[in-house]
């Protein structure tokens, strides 16, 4: 049977009925992270919160990557298979921007400012058949 597992542990819920991307936020000065982390990067506070973030915010940058990334980029992708794929920040109410890869390259339909939800879908197939689940931004229709 097809296991999936996520792309990192500790980035995302999972797995669960209503994924959601996880940050940490300072319990000093109210600044979240994605990713988590154990220290605040505003205040270096210790004091940090793991919380759920929004799963929709609105497109703040964003670009087209158009050639394969060189390692530790890892895809079942070749040079050859390669399609460009759209990568970029969204901006999630509590003051997180999250940078992400896109489900939309196609220039002409991305806009800053745009609604996007979080998505979460498998990335690549291992070896031994696990899925490996990753978190995608998908304009909302
Ligand atoms: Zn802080």
């Amino acid at each position: 049977m097809t296991k999936q597992v996520p792309i990192a542990e500790g980035l995302f819920t999972w797995p669960s009925p209503a994924p959601a991307l996880l940050a940490s936020r300072c319990q000093r000065c109210g600044i979240a992270s994605f990713p988590a982390a154990d220290s605040c990067m505003a205040c270096s506070g210790q004091d940090v919160a793991i919380e759920e973030l929004p799963r929709r915010g609105t497109l703040w940058t964003w670009t087209v990557q158009q050639f394969m990334p060189k390692t530790p980029y890892r895809s079942n992708e070749t040079a050859q298979t390669f399609k460009p794929y759209g990568v970029g920040y969204v901006e999630l109410p509590g003051g997180v921007r999250v940078e992400g890869r896109l489900t939309e390259s196609d220039p002409q339909k991305l806009r800053i400012g745009m609604e996007m939800d979080v998505i979460f879908a498998p990335f690549r197939t291992e070896d031994n058949g696990d899925e490996v689940i990753n978190f995608f931004f998908q304009p909302v229709a």
